[in-house]
């Protein structure tokens, strides 16, 4: 008999509601993740500890550790504290840098990872890459999904609201992404996986359509889970396709070129998006993005973030060294300085309204 269905590697538990971190010990013991309650868990020096402090009680066969930094260093010496423990699992508590260094941790002493979000800044929450600074800047590890997600909104309430904007703008930004990989399946081949792009379109798609506000927790259970929902995305596709387009090479050159300066990834993807969609002539949807972007006090110009036009044009003809093999809508068009100076102004002026 033909195999008729695959399997998608999949978190076994996705949690995310109102004081969804005071049920934590028991949704991990009743889906076998933990029935002993030893858990590792990773922490922040700094805002960490008022959560160990809240949460100690409730796991009370828990050793708690403190993640140095973001460094693919802080990762592995985070797993060679853990190793001598005998753990059913480790829990990554906290924002993107915590999660991703309990992620790569967790991976190298063969644990299954619970990723406890304590913000929605990005989509990498519960995707299967770790991002870790190393010697050579910044580089992606591919490390297995997490076995549950846990998103207490109360918890996202508390952290500031920057962070909710920047997972919304990467979120919106999956639009322009899947947009870039079918660019790229009708004029190189490169396969496009259906699913992983519907799942990414959507999660995009409800987050932009949502008609709430940063402050309500209707919309912040929808950007939730659009961001679970890319991060699974992620494993279908099997790389950051669905969810990684001209939009991120654009962050990633601001990043690279000017480290110190930069903004949120949600800020610079937002409007490396709205940017994106107008290149390509959709400039419906990224007048749509720009209005929505707006609404929820997003970025939508260079300027807006503390680039000048120059500067930016210098990013968008940096960005395609960044993603060497991606095709996007950059790498299409292969635009002059003075092409990418004019679009931009073209851009600027359609959304000036
Ligand atoms: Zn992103």
């Amino acid at each position: 008999m033909p195999v008729l269905t695959r399997l998608i590697p999949s978190p076994l538990v996705v949690d995310i509601r109102a004081g969804a971190l005071n049920d934590l010990a028991g949704v991990l013991a009743d889906q076998r993740i933990s029935s002993s309650g030893k858990l590792a868990v990773a922490i922040s020096g700094g805002s960490g500890a008022k959560l160990r402090e809240r949460l100690a009680p409730a796991l009370p066969g828990a050793d708690w550790y403190e993640v140095g930094g973001g460094t693919l260093d802080d990762a592995i010496k985070l797993g060679d504290a853990m190793k001598s423990g005998r753990y059913d699992a480790v829990v990554g508590l906290g924002g993107g840098k915590i999660i991703d260094c309990a992620k790569y941790a967790a991976a190298r002493i063969g644990l299954p990872l619970v990723a406890v979000a304590t913000n929605l800044s990005h989509d990498g929450l519960c995707s299967p890459v770790a991002t870790l600074d190393n010697d050579a800047g910044r580089g992606s590890y591919g490390v297995p999904n997490p076995i549950a997600v846990v998103i207490d909104l109360d918890i996202i309430r508390e952290a500031p609201v920057r962070f909710v904007r920047s997972g919304i703008g990467d979120a919106v930004s999956n639009i322009s992404c899947v947009a870039d990989w079918e660019l790229s399946n009708r004029e190189t081949g490169e396969a496009i996986d259906g699913l992983a792009a519907a799942m990414a379109r959507q999660a995009g798609e409800a987050v932009l359509r949502h008609p709430g506000g940063v402050g309500d927790d209707g919309f912040l259970t929808v950007l939730a889970e659009g961001l679970v929902l890319t991060g699974i995305s992620m494993s279908v596709a099997g790389d950051s396709r669905p969810a990684s387009g001209a939009c991120h090479e654009i962050n990633h050159a601001f990043d690279l070129l000017h480290p110190k300066r930069a903004a949120s990834h949600g800020e610079q993807v937002g409007i490396g998006a709205a940017f994106a969609m107008h290149l390509r002539g959709a400039r419906e949807e990224s007048a749509h993005m720009v209005e929505v972007l707006r609404r929820h006090g997003l970025p939508v110009l260079p300027e807006d973030i503390g680039f000048g036009v120059e500067e930016f044009v210098k990013v968008v003809e940096y960005a395609p060294q960044t993603r060497p093999g991606r095709y996007t809508i950059l790498e299409h068009l292969d635009l002059s300085t003075d092409q990418i100076r004019d679009a931009y102004a073209d851009y600027a002026k359609a959304i000036s309204s």
